[in-house]
């Protein structure tokens, strides 16, 4: 059986708790998409990470972790993670990459931060991990895969044909030095040879676990909203967080797929650019952001303070629909006990008229929002784990969102901890 963790939204939804959390009921945890752009904050018995590219099964010496072939990756900060988790110790985790993921090469972090210091203000607030042009030389068939690392012959005349053009455009473009194609393919042969036990098959284990009996959770990555087919484009990522993407990038069979849970918080953040539509700015900002998450709002990779706003029920409902989740479930519930009434965007209003379904770009950007007014709780409800311990006004406000979402709430995060969680 295959479960599968995305999120709703923008991403930062707490993927990474929940993941943890199911971490513990399954056999597998892979990565299907992205690369070490995001962070997935996770606080258990061993203390408080910020995971990039490791999927979040690290925690459990029984599961196998995989890094999908849907994944952007970052050999150098994958193994820096690897360390620096290993240093706090936590039993060894099983670690495997498949022999088809593409590599990020350092070329393409370098232009990643040309292209975006070239935009200007223009610019689509990269976190500069080199993921756009790694998955645009992806598509354009200028990709290296992990197996060819391990072939000389093969590497060399791939890599020398994709740094013929990018020297092209960086001495013309950009004003910068050339790749200098013998430096890199030492550096790359190094670093493979250091991966080296860890490449696999992994479309074949994970097709022969599920053959097995075995549980495995697809790990999404960043939110419906960020999706480069489904999502605000341009200002998505260049990948697909979508699970319907998990069978692709992770390698297992579409049937296979029963659970998908799809994380959005109690309120809206979003980290990066583009439309919000319920984005709050002044003192009414700066209160959720320092309440927000396990240390205020503040992006996982980038330190950056994240855009925070009010539950925006049409942006979720959509970011639900499109992963195709069959359930919600609901973080960050604890953070809005200080509020005496909680606004909730039910609709948006454009050129005079409410909508309720999720518009194009160009459309949503002429948005604003419609709320309603949900009376507060306010009484602290971090940690609770039973519903009938939580407020009267906390109970109504999740079933007015679970109406909302169109999917139903079992699972209720009240706090950043893997204990802090309510089973309904
Ligand atoms: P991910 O990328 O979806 O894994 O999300 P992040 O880890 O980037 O962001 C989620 C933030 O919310 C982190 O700071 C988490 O520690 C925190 N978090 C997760 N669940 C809860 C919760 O129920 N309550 C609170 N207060 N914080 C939470």
């Amino acid at each position: 059986m295959v479960r599968t963790i995305v999120g709703a939204n923008w991403g930062d939804e707490g993927k990474g708790k929940i993941t943890d959390v199911l971490a513990e009921s399954s056999d597998v945890v892979v990565r299907f998409q992205g690369g070490a752009n995001a962070g997935h904050t996770i606080i258990n018995d061993y203390g408080k990470f910020a995971l990039h590219l490791l999927p979040s099964g690290v925690f459990h010496p029984h599961i196998a972790n995989i890094i999908g072939p849907g994944v952007a990756l970052d050999i150098e900060k994958l193994l820096a993670e690897y360390k620096s988790v290993i240093a706090r110790n936590i039993p060894t985790p099983k670690l495997y990459i498949s022999d088809r993921a593409q590599v990020l090469m350092p070329y393409h972090v370098d232009f990643d931060r040309f292209e975006e210091e070239r935009l200007g203000k223009a610019s689509f607030g990269s976190t500069k991990s080199g993921i756009a042009p790694f998955y645009g030389d992806k598509y354009l068939k200028i990709g290296i895969q992990v197996c060819q690392l391990y072939d000389e012959d093969i590497l060399r005349a791939r890599l020398g044909s994709a740094v013929t053009q990018k020297n092209v455009v960086l001495k013309n473009l950009y004003g910068k030095p050339e790749i200098d194609v013998e430096q890199l393919i030492s550096h790359l042969q190094e670093l493979a040879e250091r991966i080296r036990p860890m490449v696999i098959d992994s479309t074949l284990y994970l097709h022969k676990a599920l053959k097995a009996g075995k549980t495995v959770l697809l790990e999404g990555q960043l939110g419906s909203l960020r999706d480069i087919e489904h999502g605000i484009y341009p200002y998505t990522t260049s990948s697909s967080p979508l699970a319907g993407y998990g069978t692709v990038g992770a390698g297992v069979p579409a049937r296979e797929m029963k659970d998908i849970f799809c994380v959005t918080k109690a309120y809206s953040s979003c980290v990066g650019a583009g439309p919000f539509t319920t984005e709050l700015f002044g003192d009414e900002a700066q209160e959720l952001r320092k309440r927000g998450g396990d240390a205020g709002e503040y992006g996982a990779t980038t330190g950056r303070p994240r855009r925070v706003g009010w539950f925006d029920a049409v942006a979720s409902r959509y970011g639900c629909m499109v992963q195709g989740a069959t359930e919600a479930v609901l973080t960050n519930l604890d953070v809005l006990g200080y509020l005496d009434e909680i606004p909730v965007c039910i609709a948006y209003e454009v050129e005079g008229k409410e909508i309720t379904d999720f518009p194009n770009t160009p459309t949503l950007m002429k948005c604003t929002p419609v709320y309603t007014m949900l009376p507060g709780w306010k009484s602290d409800v971090r940690g609770v784990t039973d519903w009938n311990l939580l407020p009267e006004n906390c109970q109504k406000y999740i079933e007015f969102i679970e109406k909302q979402v169109e999917v139903p709430i079992h699972m209720i995060s009240t706090g950043p901890k893997r204990s802090e969680i309510l089973y309904r």
